[in-house]
């Protein structure tokens, strides 16, 4: 599904990603872990073509596309989907505005109004969140943790196949956690999506249960591994002391 191939990235000269090599099959889970300042987030705006980084050498290929010099617009029809470490507000533009106009924009068809506000209202059902969501403007006033779930509201709405989640545990807490989880659970069942998830919390890995864990450290993948490799990394981390509080790597 997702190929990311030799690429390496920079700001101002800064080289942030060097030879980043990942493969990320139909239907898997896969999380990136490392220290703060890795590159972790740079690859995930990288992947929706940030127009903030240079891509020096490398490729990007989705679905047999080739996506690296992309229009965002373009590569999120293709069914990618993004929710940001900190995802912004948009006053004045409601999300059943947005979203009506993003779908009919990636369906090419008209939007029966009566049966897409079942639908919205169906899935803050599911995400525990107020019906109001729909009419407020896009994460305006929402706190963080209602802010990602906002993000998954906009998700079964869109139903891309490929869903990056930079840190969709920040804000949220023990329940918000569990309820985000098992929700993106569910939509993998019904959607066989695949997931790249960056995280550090021990839970939410618990939880995701991935098929493939990376260490990215100094912009590159340093090592692969399966679940018990985060599992691992986490135990020996506090052990050894070599994971601060922020849950970065400092000395593995
Ligand atoms: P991580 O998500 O792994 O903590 P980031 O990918 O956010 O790390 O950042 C990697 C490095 O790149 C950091 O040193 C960060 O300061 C730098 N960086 C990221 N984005 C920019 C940018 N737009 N301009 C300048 N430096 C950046
Ligand atoms: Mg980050």
């Amino acid at each position: 599904m997702l190929k990311v191939n030799n690429l390496s990235v920079s700001v101002n000269d800064k080289i942030l990603l060097s030879d980043f090599n990942i493969d990320i099959n139909d239907g898997e889970i896969h999380v990136l872990m490392g220290p703060n300042g890795a590159g972790k987030s740079t690859l995930c705006k990288v992947l929706f073509n940030n127009p903030d980084y240079t891509i020096n050498s490398g490729n990007i290929i989705f679905n047999n596309v080739d996506i690296t010099n992309m229009d965002p617009s373009e590569i999120s029809k293709l069914g990618m989907y993004i929710v940001n470490q900190s995802p912004i507000s948009i006053e004045g533009v409601s999300n059943a505005e947005m979203l009506r106009i993003a779908l009919e924009e990636r369906t090419g068809e008209k939007v029966g109004i009566f049966k897409f506000n079942k639908e919205l209202e169906d899935v803050c059902t599911k995400l525990n969140i107020p019906k109001d969501f729909i009419f407020r403007g896009i994460n305006e006033g929402m706190s963080g943790g209602e802010r990602k779930k906002n993000e998954l509201l906009h998700m079964w709405i869109l139903k891309p196949s490929f869903i990056i989640l930079d840190e969709i545990d920040s804000g949220l807490d023990v329940d918000a956690l569990k309820i985000v989880a098992n929700n993106l659970i569910e939509y993998k069942k019904e959607y066989n999506c695949s997931i790249l998830i960056v995280t550090h919390h021990e839970k939410l890995i618990e939880l995701m249960h991935p098929d493939y864990v990376h260490i990215v450290k100094n912009g590159k993948v340093s090592k692969t591994g399966d679940y018990n490799l985060a599992i691992n990394t986490l135990k020996e981390g506090f052990i050894n002391g070599t994971l601060d509080m922020t849950g970065s790597i400092s000395n593995e």
